[in-house]
């Protein structure tokens, strides 16, 4: 029995679903911005909240049984989900707003730091996954990017047939992603008893908003996999989705467990973007013991540009098919891409054999242990990038870009694995390489922020080299990026995000290593995260209130820092008073000259009880202060990096 028959006989079997009714009105499209300004109210605090955006493009979880198939139903989602308390927490949301169609989703607590909000942009039309092409993935990538900001992670609501290829295509289109983005679906919708989507659709927003895991993931059956690493194995079970060459990133049981050590590690950090030239002329062709010469030239004709070849076991193809072997030669010398991937969906390409040499001979590129849903997408995604020559095409297809492919790793041992480590083991006799795995866990945290404080590069390297995780946080959720931040150690800073440093980790009281370069005015650190793409992550309103207490005492680097940081200087505090105008009140000469260089509406913004800070100025008969507002400069252009750095406006 195919899964649709499954359904259908389920379907029939639980006619009494949970939800029932047509939807109560059509969401409109602004309704999302709106949402999203809420989060701005006095009431959200990231340290409690977890902010999770949800892109709704289709597939079975979403969809009704009508006329005899399941298909996507508009406008029904969201007020299912609102009726259903395990997945929204209807009192907490009225904390927000009182009115019902502004207020977030609210996740009820389940028992992880953070309390998560939730929002879903419902897309039109809804689409089974196997109506989905690249414009779609172009579509998601561009959401994502657009509310980058305002969110502390992803989740998509995907039809299971072509997940494993979006989140493949999206692990290449999104270029430095540094929050989590997690596709997830189901077998059964979740409006019916027995469905899989709501355990499914819980797991995914707890890891996209308490886990800082960077990656597109897909999240299935209590597994968190890589997306690019993910394949559909199963269209009935509800294990629907394995990835072969690599173990889960996370299993959701009765505790999570996260794999951190298996986390992609970027080599380099740059802002976030999104790229969306995927070439679609790419296509796979999958050998068989008596494929013709004239189906293999007629496959490889223009305007093919990319081929994800599926050879025998680890890479191997007819070596003696001459005839075979020179339409693929004739192939790469007119600059088509083609990778070897096995059709076997374990092991590595591995051209040991004279059958697999005779492939690399011809041009065609190892593809290592991808699966054909990550080759196809990194071809579309190599080939799109007008930037790089063939050379660096066919260069980047060997890399190691988001994880999708496994690179050997030589071990060495370290004078600090081998001795400190070990001594320590003697001493507490331990034996078994579980045990000593534990210690290496326990003990690296401490010897990573002891090095980074110290500024040991070297010392950095070497723990790394021995395997240590250089992201992980010790007890206090510091990370060596907050310590390095915090102590202005600028070419520590630049080593730690060249070896994948998380730049959204947040220590046990949710600050960052930008708040910490902040709170230490680090000009320049806070200009390398930034460059990375490192934001500040309190609400406009609460930042706008440090800036009035900074203002307050004349702090003026401070400002300055904040400036470099991305805040806004122009936002009003809880009572709609303003950084410069608590500077003039104050008499902060300093922070006043500062801010009329870079303020652009409070310079003229009156408060609540019509005061501007001129006519403040005025009242507090201050002439030097007059006479700044009076005159105020040419405005500083912030750069993209964080500001200007060198002098003050
Ligand atoms: N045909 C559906 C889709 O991919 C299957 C599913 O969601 O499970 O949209």
């Amino acid at each position: 029995m195919d899964k649709e028959t499954s359904n259908a006989e389920l379907h029939k079997e639980t006619q009494t679903t949970e939800v029932v009714g047509k939807p109560e009105r059509k969401r409109h499209p602004s309704m999302l911005e709106e949402q999203i300004s809420i989060f701005n109210s006095l009431e959200y605090d990231p340290q409690k909240h977890a902010r999770v955006l949800v892109l709704y493009t289709g597939g079975t979880i979403g969809m009704c049984w009508k006329n005899g198939a399941y298909c996507p139903e508009p406008n029904f989602l969201v007020d299912a989900i609102k009726r259903y308390p395990h997945l929204h927490d209807s009192s907490y949301a009225t904390v927000f707003t009182p009115d019902v169609d502004l207020q977030p989703l609210v996740l009820p607590d389940c028992h992880e730091p953070k309390t998560i909000l939730y929002y879903v942009k419902e897309y039109d039309p809804l689409l089974d996954s196997s109506n989905m092409t690249a414009e779609e993935w172009s579509n998601i990538a561009k959401d994502i990017y657009d509310q980058y900001e305002a969110f502390d992670g992803f989740v998509i609501l995907h039809g299971t047939d072509t997940m494993s290829y979006t989140a493949s295509a999206l692990s290449f289109m999104l270029e430095n992603l540094g929050k989590p983005v997690i596709l997830t679906g189901s077998q059964i919708p979740i409006f019916e008893v027995r469905s899989d989507g709501r355990d499914n659709f819980i797991g995914a927003l707890v890891l996209a908003g308490c886990y800082k895991i960077p990656e597109v993931c897909i999240y299935f059956n209590h597994k968190l996999l890589r997306g690019n690493r993910s394949t559909k194995v199963d269209n009935s079970a509800f294990d629907a989705f394995d990835s072969p060459n690599m173990k889960p990133i996370a299993s959701v049981e009765i505790k999570i467990y996260v794999d951190t050590d298996s986390i992609f590690r970027p080599h380099k950090l740059n802002k976030f973007a999104f790229m969306t030239n995927m070439i679609q002329n790419v296509a796979v062709l999958r050998l068989f013991p008596s494929i013709t010469a004239s189906t293999v030239k007629y496959f490889l004709r223009d305007p093919i540009a990319g081929v994800v070849l599926q050879t025998y076991g680890a890479g191997n193809g007819p070596q003696k098919r001459k005839d075979i072997l020179d339409a693929f030669r004739e192939a790469t010398d007119r600059g088509v891409l083609i990778i070897n991937i096995s059709q076997c969906s374990r092991g590595v390409v591995n051209p040991s054999y004279e059958t697999g040499q005779a492939l690399l001979e011809c041009g065609i590129i190892p593809g290592h242990d991808m699966t054909p849903e990550a080759a196809l997408a990194k071809l579309s995604y190599v080939l799109g990038k007008t930037e790089w020559d063939y050379q660096q095409k066919r260069a980047m297809i060997l890399q190691n870009l988001r994880g999708e492919l496994t690179v050997k790793q030589s071990r060495q041992l370290s004078i600090i694995d081998a001795d400190l480590i070990e001594a320590v083991a003697q001493v507490m006799q331990v034996s078994s390489s579980e045990e000593m795995a534990a210690l290496r866990r326990v003990l690296y945290p401490s010897l990573i922020c002891n090095a980074t404080r110290s500024g040991s590069i070297a010392t950095l390297e070497s723990l790394k080299s021995a395997g240590a995780n250089l992201r992980v946080g010790d007890y206090d959720g510091n990370t060596a990026l907050h310590i390095a931040a915090t102590n202005g150690l600028v070419d520590v800073v630049k080593f730690l995000i060249d070896n994948g440093a998380n730049i959204f980790a947040e220590d046990q009281w949710g600050y960052t290593a930008l708040d910490n370069a902040v709170r230490f005015d680090r000009f320049e650190i806070i200009r390398i995260l930034r460059a990375a793409g490192a934001h500040l992550k309190q609400s406009p309103t609460k930042i706008a209130s440090e800036l009035c207490y900074t203002a307050a005492k004349d702090e003026v680097d401070r400002l300055r820092s904040f400036y470099f940081a991305g805040a806004n200087l122009d936002q009003e505090d809880y009572n709609g008073c303003t950084a410069l105008l608590t500077a003039v009140r104050h008499r902060s000469v300093s922070c006043v000259k500062f801010l009329v260089g870079v303020c652009e509406s409070s310079i003229s913004q009156k408060d609540r009880c019509g005061f501007t800070p001129y006519s403040e100025a005025e009242r507090m008969k201050d002439k030097d202060l007059m006479y700044i507002l009076s005159h105020i400069p040419p405005k500083i252009k912030q750069t993209e990096s964080g500001g200007k750095l060198n002098g003050s406006p």
